[in-house]
């Protein structure tokens, strides 16, 4: 049995209720089903797997999120107990990076409780391996959290949520983009969508050319911010992605599989590729302000150069043992906040109570 198995007698069997598969299901097949979800059964980072995160770049990043937190916890009125929180932790080093930064204030540390929500089995391994002594707990989901204080980080998270893709064709009604079976592989089919289903700014946009949604992110952070708003905190969510208003958005589909650091095709391999859409920002920020919580978009070359990236890039400079890592310390920087490299394009959402 295979994930491509299960996904053909999904589609099989539901044929007369469902068929074909929508999209954000085979998205979460692909990522998350227990046995075979690409995330459940492997560690994709680094040069050997098929993908790189900032945190894995450099720990300048986790060091200055470390310090964000910080003071974020500070503006609260530093809280006596607080819950720290990351979504989609990875191998736990920008967690640690960041509370190694931390450290300059001992009360932060005592009254935080650390929670990470992680789907993976192996990934969870990691970052057990990194924060045990953090004593962290590990959540399923966002619903059931303490009634304190919330200071929630993510890095590339949101992008690793499954998506609906939907179009308006002149004249006709709503359109959905879905897979079903096909002379044996998996195909692309096209499917009608209740107009109901669909967000209010992509309906009122109605545009011919697909759009995404990502219903899980939404209830997320809908779940989150309705916290924030009881209990005060804030979320700062970095991802790469978009920040304008539906009805200027004329390109939708940024579905990508990616593996050993290459796109290949969505529908091949599944389970055995990374998925990843860019992140509609301003659809997770009006989440957050439906909830009267302040919002803010920016670029995330910015937001590190405006916390102080490039004084902790010269402090680790005049501390490097030889040419190599000088150059490692030049070059993480310039990846991380140039505009050619991410410094453009991965912006940081942040939501304030
Ligand atoms: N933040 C890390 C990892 C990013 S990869 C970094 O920057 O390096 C995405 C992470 O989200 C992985 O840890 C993955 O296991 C987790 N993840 C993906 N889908 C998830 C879901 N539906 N629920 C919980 N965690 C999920």
């Amino acid at each position: 049995m295979t994930l491509k198995d299960l996904i053909r007698d999904e589609i099989t069997a539901l044929a007369p209720l469902l068929s074909p598969m929508p999209l954000s299901r085979y998205m979460e097949l692909c990522l998350t089903h227990p046995t075979f979800g690409y995330y459940m059964t492997r560690d994709p980072f680094g040069a050997m797997g098929d993908f790189t995160t900032a945190p894995e770049i450099s720990q300048m990043f986790g060091e200055l999120l470390g310090l964000w937190a910080v003071a974020e916890w500070q503006q609260l009125g530093s809280p006596e107990h607080f819950i720290l929180l990351e979504l989609g932790p990875g191998r736990g080093t920008l967690m640690a990076d960041a509370l190694r930064a931390a450290s300059i204030s001992p009360t932060f540390l005592e009254g935080m409780q650390l929670h990470l929500c992680d789907a993976s089995p192996v990934l969870r391994e990691h970052q057990h391996a990194h924060l045990a002594r953090y004593q962290p707990q590990w959540i399923d989901d966002t619903t059931a959290l303490p009634d304190l204080p919330l200071i929630v980080i993510a890095n590339e998270f949101f992008d690793a949520l499954p998506v609906e893709q939907v179009r308006h064709l002149h004249g006709e009604s709503w359109q959905r983009r879905a897979v079903t079976w096909h002379n044996g592989a998996l195909d692309w089919a096209v499917t009608g969508i209740p107009a109901a289903s669909i967000p209010a700014d992509i309906r009122a946009a109605a545009l011919p050319d697909w759009r995404e949604f990502s219903p899980l992110s939404a209830i997320i952070v809908a779940q989150l911010s309705q916290h924030i708003k009881r209990h005060s905190g804030s979320l700062l969510a970095i991802d790469y992605g978009y920040n304008q208003p539906a009805f200027t958005i004329t390109q939708g589909d940024t579905l990508q599989a990616l593996a050993k650091h290459k796109p290949v095709d969505v529908l091949a391999e599944p389970g055995h590729a990374d998925l990843t859409c860019h992140v509609d920002f301003q659809a997770l920020a009006s989440v957050a302000a439906a909830e009267g919580l302040k919002t803010s978009v920016t670029p995330q070359g910015m937001f590190l150069k405006a916390l102080g990236i490039e004084t902790r890039a010269q402090r680790l400079l005049t501390q490097a043992k030889n040419v190599t890592q000088r150059q490692d310390i030049s070059s993480a920087l310039h990846r991380l906040t140039d505009a050619s490299e991410m410094g453009e394009l991965f912006k940081v959402l942040i939501i304030e109570s």
